[in-house]
């Protein structure tokens, strides 16, 4: 039996002006699989995934995440139903500590500054600081939990993120180009990450340029070219499909 569909994408289409920068995209993610979407610049990659979090409103078609309608909604809202995101630039608190930033990302129901004031009365010694604490060493940033977040090298903040997001235990995880501008040792890094999520049974979206990254993580494989899906598929058959090859000539 089929795992139940985490995220319904049906028969999106994005236009921006004139341009179709999403015609008529269908897809569909099961619960626990990383499905990465995949394409040549311009794709409308990027632009699906915000159509997802409710950056842009989709000119035809609907997402739905299991079987709640989220076009319409507001991207706060979204992500209270249960999609966290990470893209491409850190969205982190700079005058933070890192343990107090994963503490915020827990405390995420509450408005900015409700949250601060937490943060004030609990401190790191309080359960949710505890829980901070461990989910960071978990993934390898133990050595930072007192720096200031804004201090932290290009790949930690991206580490970080990724950290905030899995805290707030949610139904889908959608990932933009999570290791571009990376050197090798990070990329391996987040790769470790993106796998223990993956154990936990987390259903993943993940947008990503580097095929090391996405043959080492996909169940299954989306390529959009065009605003349009040319394939879809499991990593090997995705890899010969003469179509994918041609649509990436030329980048
Ligand atoms: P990808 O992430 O696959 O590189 P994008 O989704 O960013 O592609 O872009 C798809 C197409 O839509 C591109 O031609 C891009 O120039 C265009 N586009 C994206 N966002 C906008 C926007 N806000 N306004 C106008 N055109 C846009
Ligand atoms: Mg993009």
């Amino acid at each position: 039996m089929s795992k139940p569909i985490v995220l319904h994408i049906d028969h999106v289409s994005k236009t921006f002006g004139g341009l179709d920068a999403l015609s008529n995209v269908h897809l569909d993610i099961r619960e626990g699989e990383t499905h990465a979407i995949i394409g040549p610049n311009g794709a409308g990659k990027s632009t699906l995934l915000n159509v997802c979090v409710g950056g842009l409103e989709p000119t035809k078609g609907k997402v739905l995440l299991a079987g709640t309608e989220l076009t319409g909604r507001r991207p706060f809202e979204i992500n209270q139903l249960g999609v966290a995101r990470v893209f491409q630039t850190p969205e982190i608190f700079a005058d933070l500590t890192v343990v107090e930033n994963v503490m915020m990302a827990m405390l995420s129901h509450r408005d900015g500054a409700f949250r601060l004031r937490l943060l004030s009365r609990f401190g790191d010694r309080s359960e949710t600081g505890l829980r901070a604490t461990k989910a960071l060493t978990d993934l390898g940033l133990g050595g930072h939990l007192n720096h200031l977040a804004g201090a932290l090298s290009r790949g930690d903040k991206r580490r970080l993120e990724l950290v905030m997001s899995v805290v707030q235990q949610p139904k889908l995880l959608l990932l933009d180009e999570p290791t571009a501008g990376m050197a090798r040792a990070d990329t391996n890094a987040t790769i470790d990450i993106l796998r223990k999520f993956k154990e936990s049974g987390m259903t993943i979206v993940i947008i990503e340029h580097d095929m090391h990254v996405v043959f080492s993580l996909a169940d299954r494989i989306t390529v959009l070219a065009g605003g349009r899906v040319i394939a879809q598929g499991l990593p090997d058959e995705i890899k010969g499909n003469p179509k994918v090859v041609e649509a990436y000539l030329g980048e």
